[in-house]
């Protein structure tokens, strides 16, 4: 249920989609069990409970058969991976099988005139907070799991001849529940969303580098594995480029400690407008940056590397007053064969040291590796 409150910022949608998903999915679970289980029981205790009649023993076990397959069906998806679809779907759908139950059952007895209604008043009770709590999304599903079946029975209540003065007491105390349900859900559903966004400020917090808002070392590294783990197994390239400032310990003496940051944040502004969407940029070090190319080869990169110097030396950095020439040298190495992480790495490191000696303001293709240590 989702009736106020900010929405999830838009960057966190989808993985907000999926925290939801994986409680609905949970969630989905217990409820499946729960009902199974208590529907048996009422089922089979009847011969206890004798104010019920045994003529309708029938009856009701077909009331309550479609609350049985809903459960069994999402216990069989839970357990052996059948029906991909979403947990929600399910919590949907056993939600409208108890309402389908309870509301028939309060037909019935209602019709029957026999002694049960009491029971079945709590039923009501019960069916109502317990499918409000657990259905309900949002308004929309509010009006399928409450209005849809409640206008059914109002049909049918009409088509028996059944008066609105029988009806009405029997459904104050559920509607009460109902009501109480949704507030439950709907503070429950601020604290979670709550602590998903505190959780993912924090997350962020810890991979972003605070100067440029960069990638930090840390994060970039599950990047780079799980490249690596791609070239591996399905033979596509990637390749790293590394960069390293140009005398910048220069630009800090002469021009002070403020203006290196500045300079520092504009470089990765550059760097990152001269990316495409799918590389990853990291401040590796001090004045260090990496860029990891996914499904990039060695000539791809070498153009890529290309582009970032030009970025940088095309046009000086405005600081105050200050027109700052700042260029960068960058390494490129591709994955070959038998790499892990730190051998691409390395190669990329020779280049760039390579890069400085042949003058800086360049970049350099890393000299292949014939063999690996096995
Ligand atoms: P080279 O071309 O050989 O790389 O020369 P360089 O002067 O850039 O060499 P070096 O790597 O020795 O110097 C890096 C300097 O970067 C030293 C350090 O003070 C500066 N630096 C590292 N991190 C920061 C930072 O966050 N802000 C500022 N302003 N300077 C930084
Ligand atoms: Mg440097
Ligand atoms: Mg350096």
């Amino acid at each position: 249920m989702q009736l106020s409150g900010p929405p999830i910022p838009d960057k966190w949608q989808s993985a907000y989609d999926e925290h939801l998903q994986a409680l609905e999915g949970k969630v989905a679970l217990v409820a499946a069990w729960l009902l199974l289980v208590t529907v048996l029981i009422y089922q089979f205790s009847h011969p206890l409970r004798n104010i019920h009649s045994y003529e309708l023993l029938g009856l009701e076990f077909l009331f309550r058969a479609p609350v049985i397959l809903a459960s069994l069906a999402t216990l069989v998806r839970h357990y052996c991976g059948r029906f991909r679809w979403p947990s929600r779907y399910f919590l949907r759908l056993m939600g409208l099988a108890v309402m389908a139950m309870i509301l028939s059952m309060l037909l019935l007895y209602l019709k029957t005139g026999t002694s049960g209604l009491y029971q079945i008043s709590n039923g009501l009770v019960i069916s109502f907070f317990g499918v409000s709590v657990l259905a309900v999304r949002e308004l929309r599903e509010w009006m399928l799991l409450f209005l849809l079946p409640l206008a059914a029975f109002a049909v049918v209540a009409v088509y028996l001849d059944i008066t609105l003065t029988d009806i009405l007491p029997l459904f104050f105390d559920p509607l009460v529940m109902m009501v109480i349900g949704m507030i439950v859900m709907e503070s429950l559903r601020r604290v979670l969303t709550s602590e998903f966004e505190a959780r993912q400020t924090l997350g962020e917090m810890a991979a972003t580098d605070q100067l440029t808002g960069l990638l930090n070392r840390r994060a970039i590294w599950p990047l780079l594995n799980h490249e690596l783990q791609h070239a591996q197994r399905a033979g596509t390239p990637f390749s790293l480029i590394l960069g390293d400032l140009d005398l910048f310990k220069k630009v800090n003496d002469t021009y002070g400690h403020d203006a290196g940051d500045l300079v520092l944040q504009e470089t990765a502004r550059r760097l990152e407008d001269a990316l495409r969407r799918q590389d990853a940029l990291c401040r590796w070090g001090g004045e260090e940056l990496l860029v990891l190319l996914p499904d990039t080869d060695s000539n791809g990169a070498l153009e890529v590397a290309e582009k970032l110097r030009a970025s940088m030396a095309d046009s000086a950095i405005s600081a105050g007053d200050n027109r700052i020439h700042q260029t960068i040298s960058l390494g490129v190495a591709s994955f070959q064969n038998g790499d892990d992480i730190d051998a691409v790495v390395s190669r990329a490191d020779e280049a760039l040291y390579q890069a400085k000696r042949n003058g800086r303001n360049r970049a350099e293709m890393a000299r292949p590796c014939d063999t690996h240590p096995r």
